[in-house]
């Protein structure tokens, strides 16, 4: 029997009687339904209605080697056929996982040589706070388990990743109690510095302010200190250059795990392949997820340098932590051909001329209009503050940012709003100059409109 072709409208009926969506608002959702696009190409979707749109969210900042590629089917199909799946743990291995953790260690930062794979990026970082506290404990330190992170962050949604996330924007009393034994310190947003300064004129507080903590504490019980390298999954901040070799300078003199959390940032988004290498860093634990299969598989990794696997196993106890799917085949060999394309199509360059020619763009548009009270961003990410006051300031009605995004939207472009008054995207870093420019275009077109 011929498969009935469904409606537009029998998707939107059907989603809102059956699914439930998360951080979506029922009164909204009730009355208007949900965005749904029918089908991708590169940058681009294409709605119900055959309207194309340009994709400045990435599929939820994954799809960085673009929608439809055909290699990454045929890749996932013969996977699929050999052997879909075969379990990693319980003295358990297979193929896929450990030709993908091969690769992994060839690109992966300074000293990270060794990866537990999983499915998601809270899952990772479930996994790395696991790690870091029972590294401590497994060395003798049994008292080694606070985690530090930045006011303002998000990790994930699952139990542990929803204590280290600070942002109140995703979480909710009603959720409460969050995991004990969670600390979160200010993070360094030079525009509304929390501290009162303004750079360069002040004493770097951000990175003061994590090792008062720990002295605070007691660096005797702190396993961690765990933070994005630049924070895209907040209001797109840009670290001070001086950030970076302060807090590892400060992690290194406590005893103090440094957990980067690359879920948004890595495959060549950043400009480099991780953004860790931007800013030099070299952390404990490095977990990456979004990029890794560029929306074509849900994997994550947590990488840990030699030093950690010593400490995880020094009493020869196995890891407690076990998914069903962690190491997933399809998954293992479409990240493995993400990681082909990237290298091959040079994406990490492609990423920092888009930044490059954003950054000039941009700053002309902050001249230009009143409203832009700040550009930040690099390589893909970008993100404009928008303010009814440039001295005050003072926050732009969120209406006024929503309206952009809205503008943006009926001429096929894709941005979002994160809190009230912030504008942020991420174009691929396949698109060509000419996307750029037109992606661009409606934005600035956008903005001025206000
Ligand atoms: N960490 C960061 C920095 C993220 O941006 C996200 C998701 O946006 C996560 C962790 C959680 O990843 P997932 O949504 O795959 O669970």
């Amino acid at each position: 029997m011929e498969k009935q072709a469904k409606t537009k409208e029998w998707y939107k009926e059907m989603d809102i009687a059956h699914v439930l969506h998360g951080m979506t608002v029922p009164s909204i959702f009730h009355k208007s339904g949900s965005l749904m696009y029918d089908r991708g190409y590169g940058i681009r979707l294409v709605d119900l209605d055959g309207k194309v749109y340009m994709d400045g969210m990435m599929g939820g900042a994954c799809c960085t080697v673009g929608y439809g590629r055909e290699e990454i089917g045929e890749v996932s199909k013969e996977q699929m056929i050999r052997l879909s799946h075969y379990p990693n743990f319980g003295h358990r291995a297979n193929l896929a996982e450990i030709e993908l953790c091969a690769k992994l260690a060839e690109i992966a930062p300074a000293k990270i040589e060794r990866f537990y794979t999983t499915n998601s990026g809270s899952d990772a970082v479930e996994v790395a706070v696991k790690a870091a506290r029972f590294y401590w404990k497994e060395k003798g330190k049994k008292n080694k388990s606070k985690i530090i992170s930045l006011e303002h962050s998000y990790h994930g949604s699952t139990a542990i990743a929803m204590s280290v996330t600070a942002e109140p924007f995703w979480l909710h009393p009603s959720l409460e109690p969050y995991v004990p034994g969670f600390l979160h310190v200010g993070m360094p947003i030079c525009y509304r510095c929390p501290w009162g300064k303004s750079y360069p004129g002040c004493n770097r507080e951000c990175a003061q302010a994590l090792e008062e903590m720990i002295e605070k504490e007691g660096e005797d019980t702190v396993a961690a200190f765990i933070t994005e390298p630049m924070w895209v999954a907040s209001g797109l901040y840009v670290p001070p250059p001086e950030y970076w070799p302060k807090v590892a300078a400060i992690c290194k003199k406590h005893n103090v795990l440094m957990i980067i959390d690359e879920v948004l940032t890595g495959f060549g988004k950043s400009g480099t392949f991780w953004c860790s290498d931007l800013y030099g860093i070299k952390p404990d634990m490095l977990i990456s997820s979004k990029g890794l299969a560029a929306a074509y598989a849900a994997i994550a990794v947590v990488g840990i340098t030699d030093e950690i696997y010593k400490g995880l196993t020094a009493r020869d106890a196995m890891f407690p932590h076990v998914h069903t799917y962690g190491g997933h085949c399809v998954s293992c060999a479409i990240a493995l051909e993400v990681i082909e394309i990237t290298l091959r199509e040079k994406l990490m360059e492609k990423a920092a001329k888009q930044g490059e020619y954003s950054l000039k763009r941009l700053t002309r548009l902050k001249e230009e209009s009143p409203y832009v009270g700040d550009v930040r961003g690099l390589g893909v990410h970008w993100g404009l503050e928008l303010v009814a006051d440039k001295k005050t300031k003072e926050p732009l009605a969120s209406s006024r940012a929503t309206e952009v995004v809205s503008r943006c939207y009926e001429k096929g472009v894709i941005i979002v709003t994160f809190g009230d008054n912030i504008l942020r995207w991420g174009l691929a870093p396949v698109a060509t100059m000419e996307d750029l420019k037109e992606f661009l275009d409606v934005v600035e077109w956008s903005v001025k409109a206000i």
